[in-house]
């Protein structure tokens, strides 16, 4: 096993690592960047150096930067976490001729699994369903009228080297086809410096299930088991949880044979997820494999109990996988909030800043708190504002929905706004308990008029309530002896104060 591992990342995901990192007798190291000075994972890490600068391209994205660090600090192997540099196969091949072990997939499957178009093709070669569309990239107007004419209506413009929403265009019919074709280009070319788009058939009200596979160098692949990730805004993930209501096992299963196929497929090592759309009737397609440790892992290891990272180490160093498919029993229900640093009320505008006052809920069984900072911390803007990760586990899926309720009432945090109240919306909405929902279903609710009696409106009503009527008291009482009021004379000479208090 390594003993020293550099984690080129920051926020709840390094913090995560190196927890991994100490409980396996391995020294984490962390990088940040100049407004991370006093960051969580700073602090947490054994050792912490500066990278310089704050801007992503400055630090965390600055491949030889980090590589000097691992060099003058012994580290043997390199974590990524999840952004960043996780799926840059140029940072693995760099990573490959310093000799360093890079703890993720070979260069050669991320490079593949990094275009979308190109993971379609190999996809469709191993064997494994695609979402019907092209192969190759659009190239001028012809070729898009005559590919959207075979494709047929509704559609969606995906850029091919795109990710995280970005570059992604619904047509619902030709008219809207040409400015699409537009927006979607110039969307890619800002986002990702390659304008390349194609086109997949839009499957209309589906879900998005994931599929979590681990596979070691001695050729073991296994899945274990999925999560439901419909739970989105602007093709973003917002809540996650596993299992999938939706789901049957005879689907489960199927789903995660054809993600272990995908990952033999391509040779791929590590931990990965394969992603699909599923349509109403269950009719599952590749949407895209993420070479890396996602966002949500959490609800996994919380089912399985199955820590990811460890999992990863190990594969990394070499250890084969000790886990047979048929060990693989996930238990329970787990789902995840993401809280992150955005102000729902305000069309969830970024909301950075320092955190006056923070209590975290990660108390009580079955609850889970994976974050990256702490009270007095300054919420930089500019890296992604995720803050925290709340997780929760229960016997059924009844009583993790309750339980994240729990958790979520007892998170306080000031200063700054967060994700919070809209998780407090999602979890009191009949159709999310019922587990009736799709992709469509935040957008569905967001046009609904909030429940008057949330948690929030009770509270600003009785807060409302008790400030006039210590007014009206106080005013009263002030007119009638015709004193200033004793808050304003605390702190001023005791004289003073005891005169007034009297
Ligand atoms: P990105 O890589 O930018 O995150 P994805 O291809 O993973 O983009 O898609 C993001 C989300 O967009 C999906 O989770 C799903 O909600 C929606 N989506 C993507 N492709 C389709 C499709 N063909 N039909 C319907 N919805 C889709």
């Amino acid at each position: 096993m390594f003993r020293k591992i550099l984690i080129a990342n920051r926020g709840e995901i390094a913090v995560r690592v190196i927890r991994a990192c100490r409980e396996m007798g391995i020294v984490p190291v962390a990088v940040y960047s100049e407004v991370d000075r006093a960051a969580l994972h700073v602090r947490l890490a054994e050792e912490a150096y500066a990278l310089g600068g704050s801007s992503p391209a400055e630090s965390y994205l600055n491949i030889e930067k980090i590589l000097a660090v691992a060099r003058s600090c012994g580290a043997e192997a390199v974590h990524p976490g999840y952004g960043f540099l996780a799926e840059n196969a140029r940072f693995v091949e760099r990573c490959e001729q310093e000799g360093l072990a890079f703890i993720g997939p070979p260069s050669r499957p991320m490079d593949l699994m990094g275009r979308k178009t190109t993971s379609r093709k190999v996809m469709s070669e191993a064997g494994v369903p695609i979402i019907p569309g092209t192969m190759e990239p659009i190239r001028d107007e012809r070729d898009l009228r005559d590919a959207a004419a075979q494709v047929g209506y509704p559609l969606l413009l995906k850029a091919s080297g795109g990710g995280g929403g970005k570059g992604l265009r619904l047509v619902r019919d030709a008219s809207e086809l040409a400015s699409g074709f537009n927006m979607a280009r110039s969307e890619a070319e800002s986002s990702f410096g390659d304008s390349a788009v194609y086109i997949e058939k839009y499957i209309d009200d589906p879900h998005h299930i994931e599929v979590q596979i681990l596979a070691d160098h001695h050729g073991r692949t296994v899945f274990l088991g999925e999560r439901e990730c419909s739970l989105q805004r602007r093709y973003q993930k917002v809540l996650e949880e596993t299992p999938s209501p939706f789901l049957d096992d005879e689907t489960r299963r199927r789903m995660g044979e054809t993600a272990v196929r995908a990952a033999a497929g391509i040779g791929y090592r590590n931990a990965g997820t394969v992603e699909f759309i599923v349509d109403g009737r269950k009719n599952f397609y590749f949407l895209e494999m993420n070479a890396r440790l996602q966002v949500e892992h959490p609800i996994t290891e919380m089912v399985t109990g199955i820590d990811l990272v460890k999992a990863q180490l190990e594969i990394a160093a070499g250890i084969p996988l000790d886990l047979k498919q048929e060990d693989i029993r996930p238990q329970g229900c787990a789902l995840e909030c993401r809280i992150y640093a955005e102000d729902p009320d305000n069309d969830f505008l970024p909301s950075p800043g320092r955190i006056l006052h923070l209590h975290n809920p990660a108390g009580g069984f079955g609850i889970r708190e994976d974050s990256g900072v702490y009270e007095g911390f300054v919420v930089p803007f500019e890296y992604d504002p995720l803050l925290a990760k709340l997780i929760a586990w229960g016997k059924t899926r009844d009583e993790a929905l309750r339980r994240m309720r729990r958790a979520l009432s007892e998170y306080r945090i000031y200063g700054i706004k967060t994700t919070v109240p809209f998780f407090k919306r999602i979890l009191s909405h009949p159709r999310f308990l019922g587990g009736d929902y799709t992709t469509h279903f935040i957008a569905d609710m967001e046009k609904e008029t909030p429940i008057e009696s949330s948690e929030e409106k009770r509270v600003a009503v009785l807060a409302a309530g008790l400030k006039s009527l210590w007014d009206a008291r106080h005013e009263a009482s002030y007119s009638s002896r015709g004193a200033v009021s004793p808050w304003k004379l605390r702190g001023r000479a005791e004289s003073h104060s005891n005169a007034s208090l009297r």
